[in-house]
């Protein structure tokens, strides 16, 4: 499963990275990359069970499909996989954004972390 493989690795960076009980963890995901939060965060929570990131909370920000129009150089967002532009109609584009699928911040306990910085 999708998210399942997206919750053990977001584990591993946590493992590998924090250095204290995890409070929270702010992700960033793109449209683009077909996961489901909910089913996400219910992976997570199963997946964290007994690790330092056991309870930690999963804020999810959602990054919408955008493109840049080769004709009009419009900048646009693609809805309903609607992949024309929105301004001309062409379908020459390059994707922007919608294909994020990253850790942007995580919040230790800061008890007992060596300054590593
Ligand atoms: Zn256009």
């Amino acid at each position: 499963m999708h998210e399942l493989a997206i919750a053990e690795s977001i584990l591993s960076v946590l493992k590998e990275h924090a250095k204290g009980k995890v409070n929270s963890v702010k992700l960033k995901i793109g449209e683009m990359s077909g996961v489901v939060p909910s089913a996400l965060e219910f992976l997570f929570q199963i997946a964290s069970e007994g690790t330092l990131a056991e309870g930690a909370a999963l804020y999810i920000e959602h990054v919408p499909i955008t493109a840049r129009c080769d004709d009009c150089s419009k900048v646009f967002e693609i809805k309903d996989c609607c992949f024309e532009c929105a301004c001309c109609g062409g379908s020459n584009f390059k994707l922007i954004t919608g294909r994020e699928l990253f850790i942007e911040e995580i919040d230790v306990d800061e008890r007992g972390f060596s300054n590593e910085s």
